[in-house]
């Protein structure tokens, strides 16, 4: 067998001459291109300081904007608007805040949802305290309002209300309207078009699959698993 490289061929390996040539032609390059064990820890201590400072600094419990998480979801925050069950403009702000692991949750759903061309309309998510105060003043009824003196899970920024839109932006056709305090709207409700029933399903399964948790009594309320650990806030939306 011939040891003769041609010119050729030393291009295709991309090895400079002088490996070819003089004293380096019996050496593996690739074996003795080693870094030293001290400097191997260095990087290694380094990667793990700077995950963790990253760890730190997005908390699974930091609240965040929906937003910097995912700029799909499509909002349409009712509570900004006299368009909800109190007729008053509750929020400063139309947008949505939760806890960033219910934040990338939601991101989850929505990008199993694009595959079917589907999306993500969420009608609420943080609910600062003292809206809720103002919500119960105006109608003290525990049917249809969470009581101020236990908090709502939206208060713990741990709650979402949404539905499915189509790509167009149309919704799927629902059990009924948001915020429809009536026995249709709960989940055991059935006398309804099967596509109701249907698009219901959808929602209630990709939600579960990501971590939320349904309520009986509102096809469009899900909390978030492990929401007991997230205070209560009534730091304002904005
Ligand atoms: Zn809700």
């Amino acid at each position: 067998m011939s040891h003769k490289i041609t010119k050729r061929q030393k291009r295709i390996d991309g090895l400079p001459d002088y490996w070819m040539n003089g004293k380096f032609k019996n050496i593996n390059p690739i074996i003795h291109l080693s870094i030293h064990p001290n400097i191997l820890a260095f990087c290694a201590v380094a990667l793990l300081w700077l995950s963790g400072a990253r760890l730190l600094a997005q908390n699974d419990s930091d609240i965040v904007n929906i937003r910097s998480v995912d700029s799909t979801i499509v909002l349409d925050i009712r509570y900004a608007t006299p368009n909800n069950f109190t007729h008053e403009v509750l929020y400063p702000a139309a947008i949505c805040m939760l806890r960033r692991a219910a934040a990338e949750s939601l991101h989850a759903v929505q990008q199993e949802l694009q595959k079917q061309k589907l999306g993500l309309k969420v009608f609420d998510g943080y609910r600062p305290l003292s809206v809720q105060k103002k919500m119960w003043a105006l109608v003290p009824d525990d049917r249809y309002v969470a009581n101020p003196a236990n908090g709502s899970r939206h208060n713990r920024g741990a709650a979402v209300d949404l539905t499915i839109v189509d790509s167009l932006g149309n919704q799927l056709e629902m059990p009924t309207p948001f915020d429809d305090f009536t026995e249709k709207a709960h989940r055991d409700y059935m006398q309804l078009p099967e596509k109701a029933i249907e698009d219901r399903a959808l929602l209630e399964d990709v939600m579960k699959r990501h971590g939320f948790i349904p309520l009986s009594t509102e096809w469009w309320h899900f909390d978030f698993e492990g929401w007991q650990k997230y205070p209560i806030m009534d730091e304002p939306l904005k």
